[in-house]
């Protein structure tokens, strides 16, 4: 039985799901303690519950303590299942950090899984449906792990209500393959998305144009996709950039009391500072790319490094708590003024500096 400090670094969810993770990936029952303790409500919420009721019921997990506010969560996983299945989160809380949490298994398991999850597919302060289709989807199929995510509905908060169905293919018989991901290549495009269902395309209109504004952009780079009226009210502007090797996409969320120039100036911010330095991955892919290549890198007994821009307290939780499943060491090192930082992912016994 692993024990988990779930208050340990940034102490917040996502103690929680990169243990299920990795707890369903190896087998190893864990124990996870403190979870979210310094967090305002405590404990598990609804989001986190549906990641253990979705890791329970594709692993066959005995689970104790999966209740709303608990701070104590014994998990012990069984062997991992393929085939179809549906979980809702019954809020507008994030599918997509639901789907990362089961993911790393299910892209291990034998035969091919279809999801459909229900709840939130573009949140504040979680990955939005775009960005994994996008940005984390491409870099597992170049790992060996091939997926396909559709959006059926968006769902805002508080509606909830969006739906995505992903299919997940089983890795090759080569099996997971590391690779260096240390620059980003030639910009090859930028486009500006804005996602108004249920509100006026005015709005839309406004985001998009003080974006282009702040960023230098064209109009041509700049798209009001089609929506229905019933997967809203709600507001998300897009920015996705497509480069060589990686594609990066930037999200801020719109509520009711937040501006449109509000709104647009925090994607323009993002995009700024991802210009400002030469890492290859921007702050959020750093910390949820580096779980599915510890995997590989474990599996296949071959170090992979990546730069980054930064180094944020989520991702050094992260990789506190992937240390304490997987026999790897992660290392990070800065690298001059403007290039970010590299971090290099190493299996047992790879002491190289
Ligand atoms: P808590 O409420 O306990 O803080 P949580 O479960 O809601 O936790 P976090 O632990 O904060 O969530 O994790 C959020 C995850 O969402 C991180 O992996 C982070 O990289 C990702 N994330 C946040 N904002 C974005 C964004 N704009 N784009 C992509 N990913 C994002």
């Amino acid at each position: 039985m692993i024990h988990i400090d779930a208050s340990q670094g940034e102490g917040g969810g996502q103690v929680l799901r990169t243990s299920l993770a990795l707890s369903m990936v190896t087998g190893q029952p864990v124990l996870l303690e403190k979870i979210r303790a310094r967090r305002p409500r405590p404990g598990l919420m609804r989001q986190h519950l549906t990641c253990v009721t979705a890791a329970q019921a594709l692993s066959g997990a005995q689970v104790e303590g999966a209740t709303p506010g608990s701070q104590t969560l014994r998990f012990t996983p069984g062997p991992v299942r393929g085939g179809e299945h549906h979980f809702s989160v019954g809020t507008a809380g994030s599918v997509m950090l639901v789907l990362q949490s089961v993911w790393p298994a299910l892209m291990l398991a034998e035969s091919p899984v279809r999801l459909t999850l229900q709840g939130g597919t573009h949140n504040p302060m979680a990955p939005s449906f775009h960005f994994v289709e996008r940005a984390y989807a491409p870099l597992l199929r170049r790992l060996g792990a091939p997926a396909e995510l559709r959006l059926r509905r968006c769902g805002f908060y508080p509606g909830g209500g969006g739906e995505i169905e992903v299919d997940l293919h089983p890795v090759g018989p080569e099996g997971l393959q590391p690779f260096d991901l240390t620059e980003r290549g030639a910009l090859l495009d930028q486009q500006a998305e804005c996602l108004v269902p249920g509100l006026k395309r005015s709005i839309a209109e406004r985001e998009l144009e003080v974006l282009r504004g702040q960023l230098g952009w064209t109009f041509d780079h700049s798209t009001i996709p089609v929506t229905r009226q019933n997967e809203g009210p709600g507001n998300a502007l897009l920015a996705t950039l497509r480069h060589e090797h990686v594609t990066e996409v930037f999200c801020a969320i719109g509520e009711k009391s937040r501006s449109a120039e509000n709104v647009a100036g925090d994607v323009a911010r993002q995009v700024k500072r991802y210009a400002s330095s030469a890492g290859a991955l921007g702050q959020y892919l750093a910390d949820q790319w580096v779980l599915p290549l510890a995997l590989a890198v474990w599996r296949s007994g071959r170090a992979a490094r990546y730069t980054c821009t930064d180094v944020s307290l989520h991702a050094a939780t992260n990789f506190s708590v992937i240390g304490q499943f997987l026999p790897v060491r992660i290392d990070t090192r800065p690298l001059p003024k403007g290039q970010g930082v590299q971090v290099e992912v190493k299996p047992p016994g790879d002491n190289a500096p």
